[in-house]
């Protein structure tokens, strides 16, 4: 068995999606795992995104992953399939404006800020909460809040890790109960690489996002 399908099989067991972290690996690579079944394929940056979206297969489902410059989100608004780093109101609203004008409600996380680590964007939590109670994405019609995304401190400390996987499922609990109490499709919690995966799965994640195991070292 190959390494895609024994992680597979994983998630399959976990009801857990596999995205593939497709960033810096050549269409082969992809076209090798698409041609295993694989649809969902992950990448950070918009030119090579839009680079493999017009080369590739149509059915495959492209998520970005990366962090997003506002001046880069009309290139990806025709066609991406969900969006990791909502992190900021800026980029909310400019996505919000692209799937307008591409006629699309384009589904979107919110990324937070779950490790120590100062390099790892997202959103504060608290700050979070309160534009949540604001009601400002209300008036963002053409964006879907699917849930929530965020990473772990880069580390040996197994226990730190699974403190802070635990952090990002309490803030979903929270969000979805006192702010999207009625969402069914509010059911994302984008966790989890090759590194720590299980221990994401093991705290609730419902999506991994995986590539040096899959792929190899980049
Ligand atoms: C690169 C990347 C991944 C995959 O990392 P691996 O350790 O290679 O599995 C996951 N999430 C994000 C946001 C990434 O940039």
């Amino acid at each position: 068995m190959s390494t895609f399908t024994d992680l597979l099989t994983y998630c399959n067991q976990n009801n857990t999606t596999l995205v593939a972290v497709s960033k810096t690996k050549p269409m082969e690579a992809i076209t090798e795992l698409y041609n295993e079944g694989q649809r969902i394929f992950g990448e950070n940056r918009v030119p090579e995104l839009v680079e493999k979206y017009n080369a590739l297969p149509k059915d495959i489902k492209w998520h970005m992953i990366g962090h997003l410059q506002t001046n880069k989100v009309k290139n990806i608004a025709p066609f991406v399939q969900l969006i990791h780093s909502g992190d900021r109101i800026s980029l909310l609203k400019e996505v919000n404006k692209a799937a307008k004008k591409n006629d699309r409600i384009i589904d979107i996380l919110l990324q937070l800020k779950i490790a120590k680590e100062e390099t790892k964007s997202g959103w504060d939590k608290n700050e979070l909460y309160a534009m949540l109670t604001d009601g400002i994405l209300d008036q963002y019609e053409n964006l879907n809040i699917r849930g929530v995304m965020g990473m772990a401190t880069f580390t040996d400390n197994q226990t730190q890790i699974e403190e802070e996987f635990a952090a990002l499922k309490t803030a979903f609990d929270k969000m979805k109960l006192e702010t999207f109490p009625t969402k069914k499709d509010f059911d994302v919690i984008s966790m989890g690489m090759s590194g720590d995966y299980k221990i994401a799965i093991q705290e609730g994640s419902t999506m991994i996002r995986v590539g040096s195991l899959l792929f190899g070292a980049r």
